[in-house]
């Protein structure tokens, strides 16, 4: 069965069996849900697209609190969005959210696109956070297909493969717009997000709460887990690294990362390459001399395509750094102050350990 065999009537079965299900079980009284402006909607987008509920909201209050609207965003330095996002991860999103705002404040004099075009223009936004913004602020009747979404409708139509692969999903799509209704599509999408995190979920999916079972293939299958299919297994490559806790009577060297890549912006210890002698390496690039070193206990960190294997090493410096740092992008970080920075996951374990040693 394809999407294409979706009757009309069918689609109409599908969105009230949604939206009498949204009005009874929904979520109604979500931070961003009051009011639902075109600003904390995107917000509160922008951080659950890899992050649960549950997460986001504490992370979006404080947010708000600090950048309540897209001005004080737009005119905030980047340390301060980073640190508001430390621990959310995929740093990129603070980034780019962060960019998107000037954009917003230069190109649209401040007031928020109404377009799917001009949202998807802003860096950091794709066709569904694009639809599900204009669609929960503004009204508007746009098709989502965030990982909920996905998930409910590969499960609904038995839809075969990986999502990950175009025609896969160009499939999704084509089902999620044909059932998206014309009214209430904020409700609906709303919905269909909520069905997707509370009832669909990806491990145990409670079906027979669901107003969808009548109908769903997956269901009727007796194997709703096995949709969508996962990606392909790969081996993820293991690369190395030596991060360097460097001590001197004023507190550990913290080093800001270069503005794009892994950890982009975010304060960071400097690293070592396994086959570099830590002296020279330390005289070379920081003008740090190097005493007595101390290893500790090595710990994996794993990201999206590669495992870090990270060596700590304990050393205790002398001299003032400098070589390629400039003085904004290091500082001695003192166990007695707050940092007020965002750091990494493996980072801030480490800083904890080595506040505690
Ligand atoms: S019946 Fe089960 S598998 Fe199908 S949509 Fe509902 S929760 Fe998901």
């Amino acid at each position: 069965m394809t999407s294409e065999e979706l009757t009309p009537a069918r689609c109409q079965e599908f969105q009230q069996r949604v939206l009498a299900w949204f009005d009874q079980h929904g979520r109604h009284d979500l931070p961003w849900q009051r009011p639902a402006s075109p600003y904390r909607v995107w917000v509160s987008e922008v951080m659950l697209q890899q992050t649960q509920v549950a997460v986001v909201i504490p992370y979006f209050q404080r947010f708000m609190e600090r950048f309540p609207d897209v001005a004080v965003l737009a005119a905030a330095n980047q340390d301060t969005v980073m640190e508001h996002w430390a621990g959310l991860g995929y740093y990129a999103r603070a980034r780019n959210l962060h960019k998107a705002a000037q954009l917003v404040m230069e190109r649209h004099g401040g007031r928020f696109p109404e377009t799917l075009e001009d949202w998807q223009a802003l860096p950091g936004i794709g066709r569904s956070t694009a639809g599900a913004v204009l669609s929960l602020s503004m009204g508007q009747r746009h098709p989502i297909l965030d990982g909920n979404v996905k998930r409910v409708l590969a499960r609904y139509r038995a839809v075969p493969g990986w999502p990950g692969r175009t025609p896969v999903l160009n499939r999704l799509w084509a089902l999620s717009d044909a059932l998206t209704p014309e009214l209430r599509c904020a409700d609906y999408n709303q919905a269909m997000m909520d069905l997707g995190a509370t009832l669909c979920t990806r491990a145990k999916p409670a079906c027979l709460l669901c107003p969808l079972q009548r109908g769903c293939e997956a269901y009727a299958e007796g194997r709703p887990s096995d949709y969508p299919a996962s990606k392909p297994a790969k081996r993820l490559p293991v690369r190395e690294t030596r991060m360097l806790l460097l001590e001197s009577d004023q507190g550990l060297l913290l080093q800001r990362r270069p503005p794009t890549g892994i950890w982009g912006g975010l304060w960071s210890l400097p690293e070592c390459p396994p086959e570099e002698d830590i002296a020279a390496h330390c005289d070379r690039h920081l003008g740090l001399t190097v005493g007595e070193t101390r290893e500790w206990e090595p710990f994996r960190h794993t990201f999206s395509h590669y495992h870090l294997e990270i060596q700590p090493v304990l050393a205790h410096v002398t001299g003032a750094p400098g070589g390629i740092m400039e003085p904004a992008d290091h500082l001695w970080y003192n166990s007695g102050t707050l940092l007020g920075k965002g750091t990494a996951a493996p980072v801030t374990r480490l800083l904890e350990r080595w506040r505690q040693a």
